[in-house]
């Protein structure tokens, strides 16, 4: 069997946040493979952890995935404070006489965003709502290459990696079957608070689950590398419930037009047409401009943001939100129709983006997380649940279809829903048990009492 069928067979898609399926990312050739292993969010301890553990499965994943693209290039890149990590993986070229490289990073935020990275290692900026391949690049995360490890052998994914931080006793790293409760989880790190608050992934760009049904609905999926358990009523959540309304009023009556959230954009860094303080100046007339043309003109540039709220959660001295603004001028602009054409197909990153870094550790402060910074998860335990639910929907395109029905008996590793034509992944059972509900998003799987 070649890499992309066994890759597929196993049902891997990108384990850093996005959940592209890997199969089809990987159906090219490119000139350069990048391994992301720089965690680029705060508080997340799962690639450093799958680094230290796994530095061999993962070199050699490495190597037959540059093979197949025929790559001149592998490099894996991480923050130059990694250092038990660098070690690890340092130790396993060196024994392995691996042609990969190792790059070291700054400790800034977004050190992990794909585009960065390729610009940070190669010096290309890829085009505004462009792919790292538009510049003979191919990033994945080093979770994923753990997959494709396995993959190789002939293991689907059925387990997932995760952190789990903030409020709990101390960090810790938890190895569970998909479909896992995330209320599991947060058990499982014996948890300072009684009622809490959730962001699944980061804190800048994960998902805040405060409403406690979300919270005991809430699964893990291939795609959830954290949890970060939080008070209900701490800033990020005040932040994540904000009205647009009042975002829009407040961006009227405060903004100062300091220019601050244009200077330290990374996609502006990297030469994109992005000014998100020229959007915030013109939002009072937003309402009032009907012209297509000239909505596109004084506002297409918020196309071109890529969500990291550098503008809103660290760059804004008046504590205004230009990401959700320009998430708030997206969807205006497909309400319309308007499409907005790049400005350049070869952009230069400014000369200024070594200086204007967002570094982690005051980001971090700002995000009122401190008190969680810098302590770290150093052993993993393995949880065994007694129910799972699996999505079928764990990846970016179509969900997959379902070829268990309500009653059947599954081991683990079985498929269970086949991936969809196009861009989709297969799932398969994370337990062995029986099949007890199959609805529209998902299947449930009772485990069977060994
Ligand atoms: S940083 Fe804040 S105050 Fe300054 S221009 Fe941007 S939105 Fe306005
Ligand atoms: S969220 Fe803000 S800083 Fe990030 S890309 Fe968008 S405008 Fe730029």
């Amino acid at each position: 069997m070649n890499l992309i069928e066994a890759i597929k067979g196993a049902g891997v898609v990108g384990a850093g946040g996005a959940g592209f399926p890997t199969h089809v990312k990987l159906n090219t050739k490119a000139d350069c493979l990048i391994i992301n292993a720089a965690e680029c969010e705060p508080l997340i301890e799962t690639d450093k952890y799958l680094c230290r553990t796994w530095a061999p499965q993962i070199l050699e994943a490495i190597l037959a995935v540059k093979a197949h693209l025929g790559a001149s290039r592998a490099v894996i890149a991480l923050k130059a404070k990694y250092q038990p990590e660098i070690e690890a993986l340092s130790k396993a070229i060196q024994e392995a006489s691996a042609p990969v490289e190792i790059f070291q990073m700054g400790t800034f935020y977004p050190a992990g965003d794909e585009q960065t990275m390729v610009q940070q290692v190669t010096g290309r900026s890829v085009p505004e709502r462009g792919l790292p391949l538009d510049v003979g690049c191919v990033v994945d995360n080093v979770g994923t290459m753990l997959n494709i490890h396995d993959a190789l052998k002939g293991q689907p994914v059925v387990d997932k990696y995760l952190s789990v931080v903030g409020e709990v006793k101390e960090p810790v790293m938890l190895r569970v079957p998909l479909g896992t409760p995330v209320t599991d989880c947060v058990k499982a790190a014996d948890p300072n608070l009684s009622e809490y608050g959730l962001i699944v992934g980061g804190p800048m760009m994960g998902k805040p689950l405060i409403k406690e049904e979300d919270i005991q609905g809430a699964v893990v999926t291939k795609t959830t590398g954290n949890l970060i358990v939080l008070p209900k009523d701490h800033y990020l959540f005040q932040r994540a419930v904000k009205p647009i309304a009042a975002i829009r009023h407040q961006t009227r009556s405060a903004c100062i037009q300091c220019h601050m959230c244009t200077d330290l954009c990374p996609r502006y860094l990297i030469g994109h047409k992005i000014r998100p303080h020229m959007v915030m100046r013109n939002l009072w007339r937003e309402q009032e401009l009907e012209d297509p043309q000239e909505y596109e003109r004084v506002f297409g540039e918020a196309v071109n943001c890529c969500d990291c709220g550098v503008c809103e959660m660290f760059a804004c001295p008046m504590q205004l939100s230009p990401r959700r603004v320009n998430q708030f001028i997206k969807q205006r602009i497909r309400e319309k129709g308007i499409q907005v054409p790049r400005s350049t197909p070869t952009p230069q990153a400014r000369p200024e983006i070594q200086l204007r870094r967002t570094p982690t550790g005051r980001l971090t402060t700002r995000l009122g997380l401190a008190a969680y910074y810098g302590l770290h998860a150093h052993s993993c335990q393995e949880l065994s649940p007694e129910e799972v639910f699996l999505p079928f929907s764990q990846h970016i395109g179509k969900p997959a279809q379902p070829v268990k029905k309500e009653g059947d008996t599954v081991e683990r590793g079985e498929l269970l829903a086949q991936a969809g034509e196009g861009l989709s992944a297969n799932i398969h059972a994370s337990i062995s048990g029986v099949v007890t509900e199959v609805t529209e998003k998902g299947v449930r799987i009772r485990g069977r009492k060994e």
